[in-house]
């Protein structure tokens, strides 16, 4: 099973991705952890993704294309995987497309967990706080919900033609939100 967590950043998906990942044994892979990774042992794509990174941008597709290329080929993916944070633009849905189809398999569904941005706002000061991101800075995560806005959120449409798209509401506690993704998943 192929599923898209969509959602701006600081909606809780990486935490809800995680629960999906445990509970229905899938992987789920995450761009931005795999670009902090990268960012952290300085490998070349690190290097090249931080100056978009701690501005808040979107890393190019031209880097990102590889990445997703990489994971959605690699053997711990052929049962499936719980998609965080990619794709994100349209270019990159295509890729996703391509790939999953080159090996037989589709994207199942897509869940956007929605949340209202000045409680996107909140959270972010709050991660800010315990993490020391570098891009959760009040002008970077402006940012970011812009971009999100641009050039992710046109990815709803795309996935609407396909009705594969489930909403699910991002606010309350952690648990009913877990709940809220299984009647949306079916399982
Ligand atoms: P995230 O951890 O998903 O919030 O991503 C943090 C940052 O990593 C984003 O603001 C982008 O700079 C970069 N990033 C993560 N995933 C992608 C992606 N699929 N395409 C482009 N940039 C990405």
């Amino acid at each position: 099973m192929n599923l898209i967590l969509l959602g701006a950043p600081g909606s809780g998906k990486g935490t809800q991705g995680a629960l999906l990942s445990t509970r229905l044994n899938i992987p789920k892979i995450a761009t931005g952890d795999l670009i902090r990774t990268a960012m952290k042992d300085g490998t070349p794509l690190g290097t090249r993704a931080k100056e978009y990174y701690d501005q808040g941008l979107l890393v190019p597709d031209e880097i990102i294309l590889g990445l997703i290329e990489e994971v959605l080929q690699s053997p711990g993916a052929k049962r499936g995987v719980i998609m965080d944070g990619f794709p994100r633009t349209s270019g990159q849905a295509e890729a996703v497309d391509r790939l999953l189809h080159a090996r037989g398999q589709q994207v199942d569904r897509v869940l956007l967990v929605d949340v209202p941005e000045e409680e996107l706002v909140r959270r972010m000061r709050r991660r800010a706080a315990l993490e020391g991101r570098s891009d959760d800075t009040i002008d970077a995560f402006r940012r970011r919900l812009g971009v999100y806005r641009e050039q992710t959120a046109p990815l709803v449409a795309y996935y609407r033609e396909r009705d594969l798209v489930s909403v699910v509401p991002g606010i309350g506690t952690v648990e009913d939100i877990a709940e809220r993704v299984k009647l949306a998943v079916g399982r």
